[in-house]
């Protein structure tokens, strides 16, 4: 019998109501009655913080571990010294810097996610963050939800996305999507910044150039999006310093992870107008804090601040692919079978992918 843990977010009235919320606590990925009739045990919960949550509590003695990015169960290294059952990681959906990679490498623990599962959901979010930043929508919207209608005091700071430059960082399944959808918005250019270069077909067939110069890049850019994993060559790599080196007024979009970004570095440029706009849904503690400065900071004219919770990978066709995706993982996990080479972040005792830093 093999214990599965799972930590998901509490989906409340909303899943009861909705069966295809998947990724929460009460849908449970829709695993259960299978997992059990194998006569596997399986225990689903939200707590997760704190030496008394059932993370905590469980994660001694548990075989398998199923976490969300949505409501991450944060694996520091302390705690994999603890597991001491543990031997694989299962990430219900894309991103897994959650868990100590570096120690589940030492302690080969495997780490696999469900690669592709959610990207189209987010590329399509990054394109309608940066309209909705580039466009100044979100004042716009909340004037007309005020009662009040004053054209101008929008206008002043809207602008048409054709004949601006938009750079990815990274430019993986994500950050190629993106720059795939903005081909049709007529850009002065899309560029890129990746140690991994595109396939010279796929860089040709979006038109995009790669800039190899982290600072030069954003200096070219009028719209950044961050595209790449957290790791240690990502975390809080959009500092102070290097926020000089955007063009005054420019707009960020970061679905990546929130610590990829300096949570008051962002909010200092956005308070200043060095940026116009930041958007996004990643947080550097989730759930965010009610006082977090990203929630309510805006620019000197009263906008550009696009935050929602972490949702853009989980709209209902993402979690019915990344629950689906989860449970072949496990399914393979528990009768042997080989997994996708593309969903195997850490193998046993290596990184088999070059995502998560160069190494
Ligand atoms: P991917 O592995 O296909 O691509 C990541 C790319 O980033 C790779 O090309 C890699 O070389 C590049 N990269 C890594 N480090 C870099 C660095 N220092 N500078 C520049 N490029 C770097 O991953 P993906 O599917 O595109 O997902 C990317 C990330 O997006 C995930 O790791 C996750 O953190 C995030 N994500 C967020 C959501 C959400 O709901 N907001 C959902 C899915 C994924």
């Amino acid at each position: 019998m093999v214990k599965v843990l799972v930590i998901l977010y509490n989906g409340g009235q909303a899943a009861r109501e909705e069966p295809r919320l998947l990724g929460t606590v009460e849908n449970e990925l829709g695993i259960r009655p299978w997992l059990e009739s194998l006569g596997h045990e399986l225990v689903v919960s939200s707590s997760k913080e704190g030496p008394d949550s059932d993370f905590q509590k469980h994660i001694v003695d548990a075989e398998v571990l199923i976490t969300t990015p949505f409501h991450p169960g944060y694996l520091t290294r302390d705690l994999v010294e603890k597991a001491k059952n543990l031997k694989i990681c299962i990430t219900a959906g894309v991103g897994s810097d959650h868990i100590d990679l570096n120690a589940a490498v030492d302690h080969k623990i495997q780490v696999l996610e469900v690669s592709g599962s959610n990207v189209v959901s987010v590329a399509e979010h990054v394109v309608m963050s940066i309209l909705l930043l580039v466009r100044n929508f979100v004042p716009a919207h909340e004037m007309i939800e005020r009662g009040d209608w004053q054209v101008s005091d929008i206008a002043r700071n809207a602008y048409d996305l054709e004949n601006k430059v938009v750079g990815t960082i990274g430019a993986g399944r994500i950050g190629y999507r993106v720059l795939q959808r903005l081909l049709p918005f007529d850009c002065k250019e899309l560029l890129y910044y990746d140690y991994a270069p595109l396939p010279p077909a796929a860089a040709e067939a979006v038109k995009a150039r790669k800039v190899d110069d982290l600072k030069e890049f954003v200096s070219q850019c009028d719209v950044v999006t961050v595209n790449a994993p957290l790791h240690e060559g990502t975390r809080g790599l959009v500092n102070a310093e290097l926020l000089k080196h955007f063009k005054k007024g420019a707009w960020l979009v970061n679905t990546a992870r929130g610590a990829i970004c300096d949570k008051d570095a962002v909010a200092a440029a956005l308070k200043s107008g060095q940026l116009s706009g930041y958007s996004g849904d990643v947080w550097n503690v989730q759930p965010a804090p009610r006082d977090h400065v990203w929630r309510t900071v805006k620019n000197p004219l009263g906008g550009g601040n696009g935050m929602v919770p972490h949702y853009s990978g989980t709209t209902l066709d993402a979690q019915a692919r990344y629950a689906d995706g989860a449970k072949k993982i496990l399914e393979n996990y528990l009768s042997g079978k080989p997994q996708e080479p593309g969903n195997v972040i850490v193998g046993i005792g290596k990184y088999e992918t070059s995502a998560y830093g160069k190494r």
